[in-house]
């Protein structure tokens, strides 16, 4: 059974007033929901203040990246430790605007999947095809080249700590939802091929997140497709009601 996780990637949308708000309000809003678990990601300077609100709560938090390297000369980066000193439970790494706005190729994600299980932090693993990639025919190829590269070297016990997100880069921040149908024959994708890597058993557990205009009114027909366990939700995440309102309709689906 995987139980179904929906994590909000604040991105860089808000100044601090506006994300302790948002806290406050989720925290309060969500706090008899037990069904599925919930996290939000915000930006690294509000960490502390989110932290301090959903200190306690059923809303996990995390970061939208970290560094690999454990400390030292690293000028702009931030280390696992500094974010578990902050009780951070997850970590969004290799989202597209990383790969494909900062040039993070899988390589790179990879050091930062292995320093972030070595920190007992969740990572959670975007990949996912663009546009041109999808209409030349090659999107099972890209998801499974992000996904090998990523995980390179990752073991099987640690892989089942791994949350993947796929999120088609036409998807994201669009309003262009990818169909269930679409969605789904990449998560089975996605699943068979940690199959052959890592066996029936990890791959039964892991989850495997869609993210790509994620909505309240299209979250439920995509989360019910078999192999989609939850939703990596940017937009819909930056207002209490919209994100409640996915987190609602996707409570009562069981995997
Ligand atoms: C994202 O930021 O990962 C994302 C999927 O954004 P949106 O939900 O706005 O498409």
């Amino acid at each position: 059974m995987r139980r179904l996780f929906i994590a909000g990637n604040w991105k860089m949308n808000m100044k601090l007033d506006s994300a302790k708000a948002l806290a406050e309000g989720l925290k309060a809003e969500a706090a008899g929901v037990g069904e599925v678990d919930i996290a939000v990601c915000p930006p690294f300077v509000y960490i502390p203040a989110v932290a301090e609100i959903l200190a306690g709560s059923n809303i996990g938090y995390g970061a939208q990246n970290v560094y690999f390297e454990k400390a030292g000369a690293f000028t702009g980066e931030i280390e696992t430790a500094m974010l578990t000193d902050f009780n951070c439970k997850y970590v969004i790494l290799g989202h597209s605007e990383r790969r494909h706005i900062m040039g993070e190729s899988s390589e790179l994600v990879n050091k930062k999947v292995h320093a972030a299980l070595a920190a007992g932090l969740t990572p959670i693993v975007c990949v996912g095809e663009l546009l041109s990639e999808r209409e030349a025919g090659v999107t099972s190829q890209v998801n499974r080249r992000q996904f090998d590269g990523s995980f390179s070297g990752v073991s099987a016990e640690d892989m089942k700590k791994c949350v993947i997100a796929y999120e088609p880069v036409w998807a994201i921040g669009t309003g262009k939802v990818a169909t269930p149908e679409q969605a789904q024959e990449v998560h089975a994708d996605l699943r068979a091929l940690m199959t052959e890597r890592y066996g029936k058993e990890v791959a039964d557990v892991v989850r495997i997140q869609y993210g790509g205009s994620v909505k309240a009114n299209n979250a439920q027909e995509l989360l019910s497709k078999p192999d989609i366990d939850g939703a990596l939700v940017g937009g819909a995440s930056l207002k209490v009601d919209a994100f409640m309102g996915i987190i609602n309709a996707c409570r009562s689906i069981q995997k």
